[in-house]
């Protein structure tokens, strides 16, 4: 529960506002950014809703919110934002909201297909949530793209009997009962529609998942930077090798995709095309980085 009397001076005045227990994590700046703006290492409204939509999409914001930084000094109806998750983005994709201070806040997903849905990355165990989930169909493979973004899996796992997927090279001691592991660097098919590919750099055993040939789901490797209006990953938040970084970035090269979904960062959709001239460009500027 965020708490007035902690609002940050940058908050504009009115009813909704961010606490100093924001983790600067980027949630509500992507799911309302008509409400909340940037601040030095944390978010802060700078344009109170003034229409029922921004309010809804604020409220929104304010449910996933993984610290609970997000506060409104008048009392509203949540249920409606609570339950405009999962959110479509497109056809059967969904984005998970609620997420995990756990995972420092990263985005999850979920793909509900005949065969078995996946959840992508785990968002938090929240009980409205794992409802909704049961009622679109539970989950088959919830898929980890790096050990930083598994917040709540065993409860997930527990469960929904899900089948947990990691690469072998992010596997600690705690989660070393994880159902399947991915091995050495060549992609490895989880279903004839699911491609799982390792990138590692991020982290040792970081791995995105393709689905259809269209939307890729990248984890901490890869994300739109609205700053540099492009396709962008981080020097200062890899953990294990820029080097090897880039070069698994050059090998997405290889694969079409017209959406990026990562953990962190924000989502992007373009054609085919345009994506691989983007990752191409993103390719360059790493290289110019290194
Ligand atoms: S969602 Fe919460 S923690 Fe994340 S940036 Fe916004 S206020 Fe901060």
């Amino acid at each position: 529960m965020a708490d007035k009397a902690q609002r940050w001076a940058e908050n504009t005045p009115g009813d909704f506002f961010v606490d100093r227990t924001c983790i600067d994590c980027d949630q509500c700046r992507e799911i309302a950014p008509e409400t909340f703006g940037d601040a030095p290492s944390h978010a802060a409204v700078y344009h109170q809703p003034n229409s029922p939509e921004h309010e809804r999409r604020a409220l929104m914001a304010l449910v996933a919110c993984p610290v609970g930084a997000i506060g409104s000094e008048r009392r509203h109806n949540l249920a409606p934002a609570v339950e405009a998750f999962p959110e479509p983005i497109e056809n059967n994709v969904y984005f998970c909201g609620f997420a995990s201070a756990n995972s420092y806040g990263a985005s999850s997903y979920l793909i509900v297909r005949p065969e078995g849905n996946v959840l992508m990355d785990s968002p938090r165990f929240a009980s409205r949530l794992v409802r909704k989930i049961e009622q679109m169909g539970g989950i088959r493979w919830m898929f980890l793209s790096h050990v930083d973004d598994i917040a709540d899996h065993a409860k997930f796992r527990q469960h929904f009997g899900c089948e947990r997927i990691i690469h072998r090279r992010e596997i600690h001691s705690s989660i070393a009962d994880i159902e399947q592991q991915i091995k050495g660097d060549e992609p490895q098919w989880i279903a004839p529609d699911l491609l799982a590919i390792p990138t590692p750099g991020h982290t040792r055993g970081h791995t995105v998942l393709l689905y259809r040939e269209r939307l890729l789901f990248t984890g901490d490797h890869l994300w739109w930077s609205p700053e540099r209006q492009s396709l962008s990953a981080s020097s200062s938040y890899c953990w294990y090798s820029w080097k090897r970084q880039i070069e698994s970035m050059e090998r997405l090269l290889d694969y079409p995709f017209e959406w990026v979904l990562p953990g962190h960062g924000r989502r992007y959709h373009a054609s085919a095309d345009e994506m691989h001239d983007l990752l191409a460009r993103c390719v360059a500027w790493m290289r110019q980085a290194a």
